[in-house]
């Protein structure tokens, strides 16, 4: 018996944290074949139910979507962020919560559940460029880092390819392409229309803003 229980509990990787890192470790570990454990400190956040606000408009909110004067001043760090507003402040670490000492200034924005800081991101997804991989050297900041653009491109790659990255293939140094899909110009028509009337159907969209999206695309 406790062989067994033993045994349930023997992984091959353990996993901490359940952000964008540690999720995806977690899959390419799970992929490889390896027994892994994540541990993760916050709550679950279950697909549609734990959104309460992503259906409401500005006027449903009691302060319009704004933080409050109050609030605001109980979390200044937090406030800093653009993205902390009353549809979105459940999936932020309050700092009164867990506030932590600046030596230097340091805006730490934290999210602590299942998806981490995955569901508060803005989903831009640039490459960095080669000279990014040397400013630490070139600027004299801590130390030389020991890997460069070209260590981390096919991994970008890689990633980019499961991801499934819109973009244009601009050929910029400063930006460097990646594995884009197609632009948005050539969306579709019949699968966007689909994938809208899904959301409807979930619940997750009305037709008034169906048609907004299909009108600001200009493909109504
Ligand atoms: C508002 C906002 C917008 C952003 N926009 C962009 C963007 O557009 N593009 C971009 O590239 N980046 C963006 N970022 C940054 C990006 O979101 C983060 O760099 C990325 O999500 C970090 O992922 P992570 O897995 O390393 O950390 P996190 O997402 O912070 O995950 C860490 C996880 O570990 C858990 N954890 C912590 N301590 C413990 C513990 N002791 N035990 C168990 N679990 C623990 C946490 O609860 C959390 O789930 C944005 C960030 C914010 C806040």
């Amino acid at each position: 018996m406790i062989a067994k229980k033993k045994l349930e509990n023997t992984f091959d990787a353990i996993v901490i944290g359940s952000g964008i890192s540690g999720g995806w470790a977690a899959k390419e570990l799970c992929e490889k074949g390896q027994k892994t454990l994540v541990l993760e400190r916050g709550r679950m956040v279950e697909h549609i139910k734990d959104y309460p606000t992503a259906m409401l408009n500005q006027w449903d909110f009691k302060h319009r979507q704004t933080i409050p004067y109050k609030v605001k001043e109980e979390n200044p760090i937090l406030s800093k962020c653009y993205a902390y507003n009353e549809g979105t402040e459940h999936f932020f670490v309050k700092d009164k919560e867990h506030p932590y000492i600046q030596k230097k200034p340091f805006d730490w924005i934290k999210g602590y559940q299942v998806g981490g800081k995955s569901l508060m991101w803005a989903r831009m997804t640039q490459r960095w460029n080669k000279e990014d991989f040397k400013s630490n050297k070139n600027n004299g900041i801590a130390i030389d880092w020991p890997i460069r653009y070209n260590d981390i491109a096919p991994w970008y790659s890689y990633v980019e390819k499961f991801a499934g990255i819109s973009g244009d293939k601009d050929g910029l140094a400063q930006i460097p392409d990646g594995e884009f899909l197609h632009g948005i110009d050539n969306v579709d028509r019949r699968v966007l229309n689909q994938h809208l009337s899904e959301m409807i159907t979930d619940g997750l969209l009305t037709k008034k803003h169906s048609m907004y999206y299909l009108q600001e695309l200009n493909i109504n």
